[in-house]
């Protein structure tokens, strides 16, 4: 596991954004927060994360659009993204692959399993 490791999380929920946030911190992760597409793609583009947890239910342009940006633009499009979806929808797994997410959770967040697939993710190390 890489520790101290850099997670922009991408929530517009007040909630779901603290709980995450909070436990995230538990696990010696550093996290940058944003509350919707365009402040994440900035920040993506600021930050440099090592990994974004984006919510795909967002005001404005959702998270997958937003990863599609993400996967368009040249300078951030090697950072891994797993899509936190709000229902088991199907289809989800398909969308989550078409727009570039390199994995997807669904709400409720199951922690543990959030922790192995960005730790998997981490561990695979920087491809640019
Ligand atoms: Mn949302």
């Amino acid at each position: 596991m890489e520790l101290n490791a850099r997670i922009l999380l991408v929530e517009d929920n007040e909630a779901n954004m603290d709980m995450l946030k909070r436990r995230l911190l538990k696990k010696g992760f550093e996290v940058i927060t944003a509350v919707d597409g365009e402040e994440g793609i900035k920040k993506v583009e600021a930050e440099s994360p090592d990994l974004v947890l984006m919510d795909v239910g967002l005001p404005g342009m959702d998270g997958w659009e937003t990863t599609e940006l993400i996967r368009a633009t040249d300078s951030i499009k090697h950072i891994p993204v797993i899509a936190l979806t709000a229902h088991a929808m199907a289809g989800d797994r398909e969308k989550a692959k078409e727009v570039g997410c390199d994995d997807y959770e669904t709400k409720p967040i199951d922690f543990p399993r959030l922790l192995e697939k960005m730790n998997s993710l981490l561990s695979r190390g920087p491809e640019k």
